[in-house]
C-alpha cells in the first residue's frame, strides 16, 4: 500500500485539460490523494458559460469581434477559429499577458485555453480511433520511429473511455477507422441521406457516415442527451458535450481526493539526482505570483503537447542538461500538426422540399480512402486524409441583393435556398526532425519564464496531399449529384491552426531516440509520465485527442500498480 506520509500528495497533475481531467479522475478513483495544478482561471461549471442560450441581442456586440482589442490583446487566438468571440472569450488565452515567439517567416499559430476544463471547453468534439494501420505506419514507410504498442494493446483503453465520454456515431466495420463504443447516431438530413445513396453507386470507394462526436444521444450519469440548442463553443450546462468541467473533474472531486489549484503555473520539475526521481514541483501563483513547491511520489504532465515540452525543457539540471528526461536529445523535435482547409463545395437542388430544425452540433465524416493498406499507385504523397463536412441551406440572408418591395419580396425571402454541402480535409503530418518547438533565448514571460518558440514547415507531403483532397473532392462533390462544385482554398493552413499540435516528447522503445516509454514514462526518469499529446509518435490524420485520453488511462493504471508494488 501506498505510504503517505513524505509526501505533500500521491500524484500531482499538472493541467485540467482533456487529458489533465482524465489523470486527475483515473488517479482518484485508485485511491491516490491528487493534487491539480491548473494556470488557468478557476470557472464553475454552467453558471460560467456566459453566453449560453442568450439570443442575439443579449450578447455584448451581438457575439461579434471588438476589433481593436482582438487586435491588441487575442492576436492569434482570434484568428485560428471561428469560435473565438464575445461569448467564448473568456475561455481563451490573451495572448499580450502570455506570448510567444515564432522563428523568421514561419508562422505558427498556438490556440490555447486559460482556464480550467483547458481547450475541453472549447474543441469541436470529433473524436476518432487511430487504426492498426495508423501504428504500423512508421515502421512501414521508415518516417520517425516505430510506436512501441499495436492498436490491439490500446483498443481496451479505447473502449474504456470512450464508455465514460459518451460518443455518437455509426459502425461501419472499416480497417482505416476501428468503430468506437457507439451511442445512437445523430439523425441525417434529407439531403444527406440522398447524397450517401449516390456515393453508394456512383464512388464506392467513398464511405459517408455519422461524425463521430463525444455528445451524449442518450443520457449518462450526471450528463443529460443534446438538446440542439448549438453554438457548443459557449459552454453546456447540461453536459452533453465532454469537457473536463462535465465530465471527469466531477468524477474525481467525487471521491474526496482530489485538490484541484487554479491560477497555478509550473515553472519547472525538480529532480534529485540521489533518488533518480523528481523531488519536487515549482509553481507560481499568477495573481500573487507567491512561489511555492509540492512534493508527491509521481507526477502526470498533462499541461498539453506545448505546456508539458516547456516545463522539460525548464527544468533543466545537471544531469540534465538540455531539459529534463531528455538524454535522447529529441525533446521539442518531430512536431507533427494536421493540415486542413475547405477542399470543396457543392450546391444541391434535391430535396428542396426539406428543412432541418434545431442546431445539430455536428456534421457527417468522409474517413480516409487513399493509400488504405497499400500505396495508391496514383498518389504522390504518403499516407491520408479525411473529411469533415457541413450540410446546411442558403437562407434570407442570400437575398440581400434581391430587387424587389413589399409582399412579393418577403415572399421570396422567406424561401430557403439551395442546399450546400462542404468538405474539409484533414491531412496527416509526417514527423520530421526540422519541425520543432524550443526556448526562446531572448524572450520571456511576465513570470520571467522564457517563451515558447516554434520552427515549423510543411512538407511536400503535407502539400501534394492537401492538393489531392482538393482533387478528391471533386470527383465526390460530381458524384453526389452537386449542380455546382467550387474548389477549396489552395493555400496551405497556417501550421498550429489544425490545433492539434503533438509528437515533441515521443514514446518509443529506444530510449536513444524517444523520451517515453510505450506506458508514457519517462526512460530516464521513473515517477514522471507525461500523456498529452507530446508522447504522440505519429499523427494519422484524425483528430487526436480520444487516443491521449485512452493512453492516459493505461498510463495511470500502469503507474499506480508500479507504486503499490513498490518500483517507483
Ligand atoms: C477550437 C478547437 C477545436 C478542437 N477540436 C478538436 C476536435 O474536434 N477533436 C479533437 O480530438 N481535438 C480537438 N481540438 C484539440 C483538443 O482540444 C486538444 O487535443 C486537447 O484539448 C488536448 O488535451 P490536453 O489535455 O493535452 O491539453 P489542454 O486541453 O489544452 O489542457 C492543458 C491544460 O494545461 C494547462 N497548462 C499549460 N501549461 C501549464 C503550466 N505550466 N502549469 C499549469 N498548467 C498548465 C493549460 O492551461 C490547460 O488547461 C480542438 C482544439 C480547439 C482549440
Ligand atoms: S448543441 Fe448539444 S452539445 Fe451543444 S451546447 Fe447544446 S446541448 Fe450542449
Amino acid at each position: 500500500m501506498l505510504e503517505h506520509t513524505q509526501y505533500d500528495f500521491d500524484a500531482i497533475v499538472v493541467g485540467s485539460g482533456i487529458s489533465g481531467g482524465w489523470a486527475a479522475k483515473e488517479l482518484t478513483e485508485k485511491g491516490l490523494n491528487v493534487l491539480v495544478l491548473e494556470r488557468g482561471k478557476p470557472l464553475q461549471a454552467g453558471s460560467g458559460y456566459l453566453g449560453e442560450h442568450a439570443p442575439p441581442w443579449k450578447v455584448p456586440y451581438q457575439g461579434k469581434r471588438p476589433r481593436e482589442l482582438y487586435e491588441e490583446e487575442y492576436p492569434v487566438q482570434s484568428k485560428v477559429w471561428h469560435s473565438f468571440n464575445e461569448t467564448s472569450r473568456q475561455f481563451w488565452n490573451n495572448d499580450k499577458e502570455n506570448p510567444y515567439a515564432t522563428d523568421e517567416g514561419k508562422p505558427f499559430l498556438w490556440a490555447r485555453a486559460d482556464v480550467v476544463g483547458g481547450r475541453s471547453l472549447i474543441w469541436g468534439r470529433q473524436t476518432y480511433r487511430f487504426s492498426e494501420e495508423d501504428f504500423r505506419a512508421n515502421a512501414v514507410d521508415g518516417h520517425g520511429i516505430p510506436w512501441p504498442i499495436t492498436y490491439d494493446e490500446i483498443a481496451p483503453w479505447y473502449s474504456y473511455v470512450e464508455k465514460f465520454v459518451g460518443i455518437s456515431g455509426k459502425s461501419e466495420g472499416l480497417s482505416q477507422l476501428p468503430d468506437s463504443e457507439f451511442q445512437k447516431p445523430m439523425p441525417w438530413f434529407a439531403l444527406e441521406e440522398t447524397i450517401h445513396g449516390r456515393l453508394r453507386k456512383k464512388a464506392p470507394d467513398i464511405t459517408l457516415t455519422s461524425a463521430r462526436v463525444s455528445i451524449l444521444t442518450e443520457d449518462l450519469p450526471g450528463r443529460k442527451a443534446c438538446h440542439y440548442c448549438g453554438p457548443c463553443y459557449r459552454g453546456c450546462s447540461t453536459g452533453s458535450y465532454f469537457s473536463s468541467q462535465a465530465s471527469t473533474l466531477p468524477a474525481a472531486t467525487a471521491t474526496g481526493n482530489m485538490t484541484l489549484r487554479a491560477n497555478s503555473v509550473v515553472e519547472r520539475l525538480e529532480y534529485d539526482a540521489d533518488s533518480g526521481k523528481i523531488s519536487r514541483v515549482h509553481v507560481i501563483d499568477t495573481q500573487t505570483k507567491e512561489r511555492m513547491a509540492f512534493s508527491s511520489r509521481i507526477v502526470f504532465l498533462c499541461a498539453s503537447t506545448v505546456g508539458s515540452t516547456q516545463i522539460l525543457m525548464q527544468s533543466a539540471s545537471d544531469s540534465f542538461p538540455d531539459g529534463l528526461a531528455n538524454s535522447s536529445g529529441v525533446l521539442g523535435k518531430y512536431m507533427m500538426d494536421h493540415t486542413l482547409g475547405i477542399s470543396g463545395l457543392g450546391l444541391f437542388l434535391d430535396n428542396m422540399d426539406s428543412y432541418y430544425h434545431g442546431n445539430r452540433p455536428a456534421g457527417l465524416y468522409i474517413p480516409r480512402f487513399r493509400n488504405v493498406g497499400a500505396q495508391d499507385e496514383d498518389a504522390d504523397f504518403l499516407r491520408g486524409y479525411g473529411y469533415q463536412t457541413a450540410t446546411l441551406r442558403q437562407d434570407w440572408q442570400t437575398g440581400f441583393n434581391t430587387k424587389g418591395f413589399g409582399a412579393g419580396l418577403k415572399d421570396k425571402l422567406r424561401k430557403p435556398g439551395p442546399w450546400i454541402f462542404a468538405l474539409a480535409g484533414f491531412s496527416e503530418c509526417l514527423p520530421r526532425e526540422s519541425n520543432r518547438m524550443y526556448l526562446s533565448k531572448r524572450q520571456v514571460d511576465r513570470f520571467g519564464m522564457p517563451l515558447a518558440a516554434f520552427d515549423f514547415e510543411w512538407s511536400d507531403n503535407e502539400i501534394n496531399a492537401r492538393k489531392d483532397a482538393t482533387k478528391q473532392a471533386q470527383r465526390i462533390l460530381r458524384a453526389a449529384g452537386a449542380v455546382l462544385a467550387l474548389p477549396g482554398q489552395e493555400e496551405m493552413s497556417v501550421p498550429g491552426e489544425g490545433i492539434h499540435e503533438m509528437g515533441t516528447a515521443r514514446m518509443g522503445d529506444d530510449p536513444g531516440k524517444s523520451i517515453l516509454n510505450k506506458w508514457n514514462q519517462a526512460h530516464d526518469v521513473p515517477n514522471l509520465f507525461v500523456t498529452d499529446g507530446s508522447f504522440m509518435t505519429s499523427a494519422s490524420c484524425v483528430n487526436p485527442s480520444l487516443t491521449y485520453m485512452a493512453f492516459t488511462a493505461r498510463a495511470c493504471d500502469y503507474a499506480v500498480r508500479q507504486l503499490n508494488e513498490g518500483l517507483i
